[in-house]
């Protein structure tokens, strides 16, 4: 028998469908399956037991949800999609399914008690949205805990099973074709594998791998890497949602004060750029490609390599960065959440194409429900249990190593931190040339300890110093 499961590692029973995340993305994806077929077994991985990932450990603790009610609103939900879209790309019937679905999925989730901004008569608040500011089809999600709590109800009610505490390295694949598990490292380092018909990849998006972020707490932020690592096509994942905020506390701050009394520490603003910025306050985040992105360059000229730029606002002196808040590129999916892996499925910040290089305020959380709830009844249709010696090759061709370094690894991650809030921010002359050249060195330094500890767990070298 040449390829066995390793020893070193817990073999749990087969799923259906194994969840890979469990932000608002992953368990409307495991409700979803767990509804779509009687007796489907569904497991749902994150790697803490309690609230994890920009749906639940917020650090806003709201979430607004922008849903469309009539035709013409949704028709005008595709036209504004589409319009700051623009250098990312999106796929016209994605963007049309979001607008389409995200109402009964909104609807869907009044009916099973989670907590809405009202007025004093209870009717829902409306609000307008980012790069939408003139609409009112936005609702806000007040309670979070809560929600996420109703949403596990109805999961573990129906059969679902949580695999709390388990950190996805790898996403398993029969050799060229289906995906079939995952291998999980647990906080001791111990390693398990979890078979299953299909995987929903849910982990949330990248941006925890920049040294300043405001992503939820308990995403690593290699999702992206683990889908590419499978084989699934990756797009528009140079975009992330940008948010300017104070470097002391992580708060907001309104980058179109330096229309009004902000000032940079050190030069006055040029018209041209006052002028450009007009329209600025429309949207909170960087907006890729939008005229008014003027006025964050401009700062963004002013800031040292690390980011932070010095203003004044209202006698004080502020140290301000952009802050990574989600990302708007990931695996390529079709109105199913499938990706090109057969068998592998992504949703929420895993996905793109709904949304290219920004996104319209709320339109995340939608497509985290819409496409949540499509992939994961799509995943139930389409599971086959893998056979136990597909499983154990597909186990042998993983690239991931079964052994690691936690102090390396540690290491790695903050190098990588600070090389993405150099090169990767969205300056106007990106020195694309410099972070392609200090990942590639790394890479290799990375590439050839990770050789050596696979010839090493093969039993053919003795690591030294
Ligand atoms: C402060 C803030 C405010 C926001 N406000 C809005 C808003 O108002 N409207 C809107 O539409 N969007 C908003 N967003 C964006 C939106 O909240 C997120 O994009 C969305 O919640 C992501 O959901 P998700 O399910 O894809 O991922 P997440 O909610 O981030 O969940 C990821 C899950 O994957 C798990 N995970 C990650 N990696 C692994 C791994 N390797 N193995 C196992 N598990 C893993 C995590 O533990 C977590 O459970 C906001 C984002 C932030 C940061």
């Amino acid at each position: 028998m040449p390829d066995r499961i390793p020893p070193n590692c817990t073999l749990l029973p087969a799923v259906d469908v194994l969840v890979l995340g469990a932000g608002l993305a992953g368990l409307r994806a495991a409700l979803a399956a767990l509804a779509a077929a009687p007796g489907t077994a569904v497991a749902v991985a994150a790697t803490q037991s309690g609230p994890s990932g920009s749906s639940f450990s917020n650090m806003h603790g709201r979430l607004g949800l922008h849903a469309p009610e009539t035709d013409a609103a949704c028709e005008a939900f595709c036209r504004e999609a589409a319009a700051v879209a623009v250098p990312g790309f999106v796929v016209p019937g994605l963007v049309a399914a979001l607008a389409a679905e995200a109402l009964p999925r909104r609807l869907e989730l009044e009916a099973w008690g989670a907590a809405f901004a009202r007025d004093a008569a209870g009717r829902l608040l409306l609000f307008p949205s980012c790069f939408s500011p003139d609409s009112r089809r936005a609702t806000l999600l007040t309670d979070l805990p809560e929600l996420r709590r109703l949403l596990w109800r109805r999961i573990e009610a129906a059969g679902g099973r949580a695999l709390a505490g388990m950190t996805a390295l790898a996403c398993l694949r029969e050799p060229g074709g289906r995906a079939c598990g995952a291998l999980f490292e647990d906080a001791t380092g111990n390693l398990t594998l979890q078979p299953a018909g299909a995987v929903v990849a849910a982990m949330g998006g990248t941006a925890p791998l920049f040294l300043r972020h405001q992503a939820g707490g308990g995403n690593p932020g290699f999702g992206h890497g683990l889908l590419a690592l499978a084989g699934a096509r990756m797009a528009n994942t140079a975009f992330h949602q940008w948010m300017w905020a104070r470097v002391r506390d992580r708060r907001f701050w309104p980058v179109w004060s330096l229309l009004k009394g902000a000032a940079a520490a050190d030069a006055p603003l040029p018209e041209a750029v006052r002028e450009a910025g007009a329209g600025r306050a429309g949207h909170c985040p960087f907006g890729y490609g939008q005229r008014d992105a003027a006025l964050d360059l401009w700062l963004l000229d002013r800031a040292g390599a690390d980011g932070v730029a010095s203003v004044t606002h209202g006698g004080e002196r502020l140290d301000v960065a952009l802050f990574a808040h989600a990302a708007n590129g990931g695996a390529v999916v079709d109105a199913r959440g499938r990706t090109d892996v057969p068998a592998l499925f992504a949703v929420g910040e895993c996905a793109t194409g709904m949304h290219g290089a920004n996104r319209l305020g709320g339109a995340m959380v939608a497509s985290c429900l819409v496409f949540g709830a499509r992939a994961g009844e799509t995943a139930a249709r389409e599971a086959a249990r893998p056979g136990e010696a597909s499983f154990a090759r597909a186990v042998a061709a993983s690239r991931a190593g079964f052994a690691r370094d936690r102090a390396e690894e540690r290491e790695v991650t903050g190098w990588l931190a600070h090389t993405l809030q150099q090169y990767a921010v969205p300056r106007r002359n990106p020195d694309a040339a410099a972070l392609s050249r200090v990942l590639g060195q790394r890479l290799e330094t990375v590439r050839d300890a990770a050789a050596r500890v696979r010839l090493a767990a093969a039993g053919r070298l003795k690591i030294s110093g």
